[in-house]
C-alpha cells in the first residue's frame, strides 16, 4: 500500500505518523509515533489508528545521540517491522522565512537556503533540518517536501508585516512572519465542510496548545497574527513569555549580566507559565495545584488570550466567529469559558451545555458563534506531501510526452 511519512522533529523527539494513500488519493492515519529521550533516555513508541501500542521500547543513550540516528531508527522500525516504504516524506518546518509562501520539494539548495533561518527559531529549525538531511544522504531518490508554519501567513499586508524600524532591516528578514501556519490552514480548509455560515468571513482562530497563537483569517487567508518575527511573541506559553517590552531583554543582557545565548534559553525555556508559576508548563498540571501561582499563570493566560483576541477583532474590524483548537483549546472547557467571558463586549455568550460536552458549536444561538475545531497539522502536511508528489509526477510525464 501507498504510505505518506510526515516527520514532525524536535530538540529532543522525532513525531512521526504514516498515511496509507487510497486509489482517490484520500488519506487514512495508519501510524501514530514519537522517538522521543534523544540524548537522555530514548524511547520509540507508535500506536495504530485504533490507539493500539504497535512498539514501546526503550534504547541505550549512545545509541541515540541525536535526531538524525532518532530518524534513522524510526524509519528501520516502520521499514522492518511494519513493512512501510513511504512515496514520499513531508517535514515540519518552522521557519520558511519571507520567500516560502507554499510547501517546496526538497533539495540541497532547499536546505541551505533554510538554514539562514536558524537564528530566527533557533529551537526548532535546526532539528526540523537534521532529518532531511539525513534522508537526502541515504535515501537521495525518496521525494521530501517541506512544509511551512510561515506559509499560511505569506499574504500579510505590509501594515501587518512590518516593525517600526528602519526598511533596510524589514528588507534583511527583520519582519513579522507569524507562526501554526500549517495548524491554521487546515480549520481555514475545514470551515466551509464544518461551519459552511463562517468560512467566508472574519474568524479569529486561537491555537492554545505548549505554543499559543492567534490568527485571523478573512475568507479563508490569514490577514495577521500574534506571533511576529519569531515564536516568542504573543501569548503567553507553556515556556514562552509572549509579548514582551524588549526593554526587558536588554534589562537582562545589560543589567543582570546574561549572555545572549543564556538570555536566548531563557526566552524559550524559563518563562511563560513555567517562569510565571513556579509550579509547571502545562496547562492541565497548572489548573490541579493548590498553588497560588498556579492559579495566577492560568488567569494571566487568559487575560491575555482576550486582550489579544480585541487586537485581531481590530485587524478584522470586527468578529463572525471565534474558533477554538490546539491541547488547551480542544480540551479545557473551563479556559474557553473563561476567555469567552471575557469577550462579551463582542458579543460572545458560550452555551455551558454544549462547553461541556466539546460541541463543535459551544455559543448560544443569536450570539457570535464560537467553534471548536480540533487541528490537524500532520494531515496537512501530509495532503501538501502527495500534492506536490502528483504535480511533480504529472510535469514529468507531460514532458515526457511531449518529448
Ligand atoms: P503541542 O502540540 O504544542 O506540544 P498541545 O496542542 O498538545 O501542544 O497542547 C498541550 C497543552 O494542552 C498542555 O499545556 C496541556 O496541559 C494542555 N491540555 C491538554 N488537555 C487539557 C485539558 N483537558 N485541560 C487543560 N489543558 C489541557
Amino acid at each position: 500500500m501507498d504510505t505518506i511519512l510526515v516527520v514532525n522533529a524536535g530538540s529532543s523527539s522525532v513525531k512521526f505518523q504514516v498515511f496509507a494513500v487510497d486509489g482517490d488519493g484520500r488519506l487514512r492515519r495508519q501510524i501514530k509515533g514519537q522517538m522521543d529521550g534523544i540524548g537522555s533516555r530514548p524511547r520509540l513508541r507508535a500506536t495504530d489508528a485504533a490507539g493500539q501500542a504497535l512498539a514501546d521500547r526503550a534504547y541505550p543513550i549512545e545509541s541515540i545521540p541525536d535526531v538524525s540516528e532518532a530518524l534513522q531508527v524510526g524509519a528501520a522500525w516502520l521499514r522492518d517491522e511494519m513493512q512501510i516504504t513511504p512515496l514520499a516524506v513531508g517535514h515540519r518546518v518552522v521557519h520558511g522565512g519571507p520567500d516560502y509562501d507554499r510547501p517546496v520539494l526538497i533539495d540541497h539548495g532547499v536546505v541551505t537556503r533554510l538554514e539562514r533561518y536558524t537564528a530566527l527559531a533557533p529551537l526548532h529549525q535546526p532539528y526540523n533540518l537534521a532529518p532531511m538531511r539525513s534522508l537526502l544522504a541515504n535515501l537521495p531518490n525518496l521525494p521530501q517536501v517541506a512544509c511551512f508554519d510561515t506559509a499560511f501567513h505569506r499574504d500579510h499586508d505590509d501594515l501587518a508585516d512590518f516593525y517600526a524600524i528602519p526598511r533596510r532591516l524589514h528588507e534583511e528578514g527583520v519582519r513579522r512572519y507569524g507562526f501554526h501556519g500549517l495548524s491554521y490552514e487546515y480549520i481555514a480548509k475545514a470551515l466551509p465542510r464544518v461551519a459552511p455560515e463562517i468560512a467566508t468571513g472574519r474568524v479569529i482562530v486561537a491555537h492554545l496548545g505548549s505554543g499559543a497563537s492567534m490568527c485571523a483569517i478573512h475568507g479563508g487567508r490569514s490577514i495577521e497574527s500574534t506571533m511576529g518575527f519569531t515564536a516568542l511573541d504573543g501569548l503567553p506559553m507553556g515556556t514562552r513569555a509572549g509579548q514582551i517590552d524588549p526593554g526587558v531583554i536588554l534589562y537582562l543582557i545589560l543589567v543582570k549580566g546574561m549572555s545572549p545565548a543564556e538570555a536566548q534559553n531563557f526566552l524559550y525555556r524559563d518563562c511563560g507559565l513555567k517562569g510565571l508559576s513556579g509550579v509547571s508548563n502545562d496547562m492541565r498540571e497548572l489548573q490541579a495545584s493548590p498553588d497560588p501561582s498556579a492559579a495566577f499563570a492560568v488567569e494571566y493566560f487568559i487575560y491575555r488570550a482576550a486582550l489579544q483576541v480585541g487586537m485581531l477583532a481590530a485587524a478584522l474590524q470586527g468578529l463572525d466567529a471565534l474558533v477554538f483548537t490546539a491541547g488547551i483549546g480542544e480540551n479545557s472547557v473551563s479556559i474557553r469559558a473563561r476567555i469567552a467571558e471575557r469577550l462579551g463586549w463582542l458579543g460572545v455568550v458560550l452555551d455551558p451545555m454544549e462547553n461541556g460536552r466539546h460541541a463543535l458549536l459551544i455559543s448560544r444561538p443569536g450570539t457570535t458563534p464560537v467553534y471548536v475545531v480540533p487541528t490537524d497539522e500532520e494531515l496537512m502536511i501530509a495532503q501538501h506531501t502527495l500534492s506536490l508528489l502528483w504535480s511533480g509526477r504529472r510535469s514529468t510525464q507531460a514532458k515526457e510526452r511531449a518529448s
